[in-house]
């Protein structure tokens, strides 16, 4: 495994490979590895010759009163791990790299970014979108993976990808869970004891209300309430943020459950906001 830190000559690097006919497949990340980042890069491994991984904390991607300077770092371990697992290029830039107009430039996303994250976490997915943009046009992969973990990036994603013509193919991946069902975040360390017993109740609530939407109820206010309630109960020490029954991934708001679905919620705790969510199709 190679690190690169500079944007040309990854960009050279891959465009050498994609001439001798190699397919090229992305994952995307701000380190600090578990699990659910390494089934990714297994997803990448399995349908790509070549498997680039980025590690970058996105300064655009955190709002004034979020965590980037306190998220997560490890990049020994990181390194480490993307290696045993398979990743050939480990694109490792600074912020004057990805940035060196500084922010000057940005895109703007303005569609499924009015409810769930988007909505509590203002410019977090124009954030996302720049880098992304930029990621994509400096390693021009044939795939990129992403995790269901993060659904309503998935479906912001997926529209940057067709709105800007990006020649490339999202494939989402399901998410990866710790054994008690909670979702594996890099997050998930800044939880105290007591805070980490509550946090599986979160994927609880949504199994709560899928139990409800699979016995037949098709009422979103009925399904998003034994949610709510199961979490406030369960999880006392989260502070609930939202918790939403949507179309996906168009994410509007449904009189009726029906078609494919997205049960989302975002709960924060001391010093960690989790999410999670369930997709499903009724049909
Ligand atoms: P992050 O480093 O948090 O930006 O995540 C990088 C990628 O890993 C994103 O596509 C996430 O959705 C994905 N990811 C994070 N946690 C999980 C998980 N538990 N299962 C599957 N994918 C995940």
């Amino acid at each position: 495994m190679e690190v690169i830190h500079q944007s040309t000559t990854i960009y050279n690097i891959i465009a050498s490979h994609k001439k001798e006919g190699k397919t090229v497949g992305y994952v995307p990340t701000m380190g600090f590895l578990h699990e659910g980042h390494l089934a990714l890069v297994e997803q990448a491994r399995s349908q790509s010759d070549i498997v680039v991984m980025s590690i970058f904390v996105n300064p655009t991607q955190f709002g004034p009163n979020e965590d980037f300077e306190t998220y997560p770092r490890d990049f020994e371990k990181d390194m480490e791990l993307a290696k045993t697992h398979g990743v050939d290029y480990l694109f490792y830039p600074d912020v004057k790299e990805i940035y060196p107009n500084g922010i000057g430039y940005s895109v703007i996303v303005k569609e499924r970014v009015n409810q769930l994250c988007g909505a509590s976490r203002p410019g977090h997915f124009d954030g996302v979108a720049t880098v992304l943009t930029k990621f994509f046009n400096i390693i021009s992969p044939h795939y990129v993976f992403l995790g269901m973990k993060d659904a309503q990036q998935v479906a912001v994603v997926d529209g940057l990808v067709k709105s800007f013509h990006f020649p490339l193919k999202l494939i989402p991946v399901e998410t990866v869970r710790e054994s008690d069902g909670l979702a594996k975040s890099s997050r998930n360390i800044k939880l105290t004891e007591e805070e980490r017993n509550q946090a599986p109740q979160l994927y609880q609530g949504l199994q709560k209300g899928l139990l409800l939407i699979n016995n037949g109820d098709t009422d979103p206010l009925k399904v998003k309430k034994i949610i709510l309630d199961y979490i406030k109960e369960n999880a006392p020490l989260g502070e609930v943020d939202y918790v939403e029954v949507l179309s996906y991934p168009g994410l509007k708001e449904i009189s009726v459950i029906d078609g494919k679905v997205i049960l989302a919620l975002a709960v924060k705790f001391k010093q960690a906001r989790l999410i999670d969510n369930i997709v499903i199709t009724i049909s």
